[in-house]
């Protein structure tokens, strides 16, 4: 994978003290450094650029994050939710996958942003799962951003990792289309931890996923954490069909389960292609090449605009076998799903979204 690098780090003026500005300055030599005020006027500056997004990804923004930093997973109206909350460390991603839900999400707020008070994101977690020590906590940062994209030179993965591993009623996943595994080799899990991996066959990757880790890269990225001790997710998410997808994904299954040990497997879930009619417009500009565009999709209750119901049972059905093949025990769930898909591809939904959250954590 070619690594990232930013053309420029604004850096907003009194975050210099922390421990990410002290790490993109060490690991960015070469980079210009711009100190602002107010990270305001680059905001508006990108805003009434043309293609702010795009522009937004090429500089780094470091600034102090105002507002909590742990939310409840919104989930999708209608859907079997996980009950996930999710830490949101930085905003918007170095990658650029031509159907990714963010183009529309932070079409507002563009910029790529790294947050520096690190130590109020590891307070306000202690404060919330100190006070419920009966519930147990499953929590992401891939919400927003890429979990490790980043990593190198932001160095965030080494605070969250050890600061997870000592939570006696948390775990953490940090879901990637990168191999930026590199920081967390050295670290100990304590089996609190699960690396997770969006996967799609190298020819989708090729089409759609620009900027990202080859398929083979992000599986040897997979299996070096799981010989460093942590536990892997795969998210076969989102899946797209095409004139051949059978072959592309049950080769893919095939390979993931040859490579890494199905016992280190926490989880794996399945979603189809999902749009809104802004994120089309979007994509149409953007990516004007993107063959997504061109399937039949039907509105859904919660506004997102997926494959027809029986097509959606089909695909899941045929992608449930390949895994069971290669894993008859893993885990497996589906990804804002409705309960009428839920259970004409598993016999059953969960009763509640608490129901399938221990069900994961059970599972892991
Ligand atoms: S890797 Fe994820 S967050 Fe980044 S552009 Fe792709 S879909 Fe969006």
């Amino acid at each position: 994978m070619r690594v990232y690098q930013p053309q420029e780090v604004i850096v907003e003026v009194g975050t210099e003290q922390g421990s990410v500005f002290k790490n993109l300055k060490r690991s960015l030599p070469n980079i210009p450094f711009t100190f602002v005020e107010d990270p305001q006027s680059y905001l508006s500056q990108l805003q009434s650029s043309e293609d702010p997004l795009g522009k937004g990804k090429k500089r780094l923004l470091l600034t102090r994050h105002r507002g909590e930093f742990l939310k409840k997973c919104p989930g999708s109206d209608g859907a079997v939710c996980c009950n996930y909350f999710v830490i949101n460390f930085a905003s918007n991603c170095p990658m650029d996958c031509s159907y990714c839900y963010l183009q529309d999400y932070l079409a507002h707020n563009p910029a790529l942003k790294v947050f520096s008070n690190v130590e109020d994101l590891l307070e306000e977690a202690h404060k919330l799962f100190s006070r419920q020590r009966r519930f147990f906590f499953r929590v992401g940062t891939g919400e927003i951003t890429d979990s490790l994209a980043l990593d190198p030179y932001i160095g965030f993965s080494e605070q969250i990792v050890p600061f997870f591993a000592e939570q006696p009623n948390a775990f953490l996943e940090l879901k990637t289309k990168s191999d930026c595994v590199e920081n967390l080799l050295h670290l100990d899990p304590k089996e609190k931890v699960v690396v997770s991996w969006s996967m799609n066959p190298q020819r989708v990757i090729d089409q759609e996923e620009h900027l990202t880790a080859s398929f083979e890269e992000r599986l040897l990225a997979a299996y070096r954490c799981q010989q460093a001790g942590y536990k892997l997710g795969f998210h076969f998410d989102p899946i797209i069909e095409y004139s051949g997808w059978e072959e592309d994904y049950r080769e893919m299954v095939e390979r993931i389960f040859a490579v890494v040990d199905y016992r280190r497997i926490a989880w794996v879930s399945m979603g189809v292609l999902r749009n809104t009619p802004n994120l089309k417009r979007i994509m149409r500009q953007r990516f004007p090449s993107t063959r997504l565009l061109s399937g039949e999709q039907v509105l859904c209750p919660d506004g997102k605009m997926r494959y027809f119901h029986p097509l959606r049972v089909s695909i899941y059905r045929k992608m449930l076998q390949w895994i069971r093949s290669a894993s008859p025990t893993v885990f497996v769930y589906l990804c804002m799903e409705s309960r009428e898909v839920w259970e004409q591809v598993f016999g059953f939904s969960p009763s509640c979204e608490k129901e399938l959250g221990n069900r994961m954590v059970s599972a892991d």
